[in-house]
């Protein structure tokens, strides 16, 4: 689904992602982890061109986004729902405007269909009677589960999450990893930058951890965290776990 291929990302004379190269299958959820400022948040930002590369090349469902025209990439974007860790939900629309601007700006839905989507994703992620409330009136843990409602309402191929709990107070991160669990158990694909090692442990098929620019190491739960092998990583888990 994502083809990374020699990554490499500078912000003038700062080199921040070194030649990552990498492959996530359709289906996949794979948590990256690492300490702050090893390039998590750009390399993700990089998978949809948020950040432009400066070398290498990124395909996504076989198509070379490096340098694809914007209006093009809108359409390529489209596929892939982004949540942050700050929610971004638009504060003046209601939580049921937040869930149907995109698919009927785009052009993706009648405002009757992405009515009725709204509806059955404010169901799923457990607030629907919240659909005529601002983001003000809701918690932290309320906000970031509409902004993943928000993301799935454009029927994307992957999700792409960067921190989405690190924001919450502690009684709010078990609701929303529980959302996120649930989506996994669908079946949907998905890249999850978290400090959250039960999740990884538990819902990731395969994490990452980035350190300095590079993926230093990679494995399949279970091996990563019971027999880590770098001599970096296994510092950083002995200091998170
Ligand atoms: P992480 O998400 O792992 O904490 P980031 O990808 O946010 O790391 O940042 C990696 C490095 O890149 C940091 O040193 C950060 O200051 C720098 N950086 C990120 N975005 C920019 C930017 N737009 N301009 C300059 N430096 C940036
Ligand atoms: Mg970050």
């Amino acid at each position: 689904m994502i083809e990374v291929k020699h990554l490499d990302k500078s912000f003038g004379d700062l080199h921040i992602l070194k030649d990552i190269s990498t492959n996530i299958e359709k289906g996949e959820k794979v948590v990256i982890i690492g300490p702050s400022g090893s390039g998590k948040s750009t390399f993700l930002r990089c998978l949809n061109r948020l950040e432009q590369p400066s070398d290498g090349q990124i395909f996504f469902e076989g198509e070379d986004l490096t340098h694809m025209p914007d209006r093009q990439l809108y359409s390529v974007r489209q596929k892939m729902g982004m949540v942050f860790q700050h929610f971004h939900l638009f504060p003046h629309l209601t939580i049921q405007k937040n869930i149907t601007l995109a698919p009927v700006k785009l052009k993706r839905m009648t405002q009757a269909e992405a009515d009725a989507k709204a509806t059955e994703l404010l169901q799923k992620v457990g607030l629907a009677d919240k659909a005529n409330q601002y983001p003000d009136q809701l918690s932290g843990g309320q906000k970031q589960r509409i902004a993943i409602a928000r993301a799935l309402a454009m029927n994307p191929d992957v999700m792409l999450f960067d921190e989405p709990t690190s924001a919450l107070d502690p009684e709010m991160v078990g609701e929303v990893l529980e959302l996120m669990r649930e989506l996994a158990d669908d079946g949907m694909t998905m890249i999850v930058v978290t400090h959250e090692m039960g999740f990884a442990k538990e819902v990731a098929s395969r994490v990452m951890f980035m350190d300095g620019g590079k993926i230093v190491e990679e494995n399949e739960p279970q091996e990563f965290f019971s027999n880590p092998k770098n001599p970096r990583l296994r510092e950083f888990l002995s200091k998170v776990l």
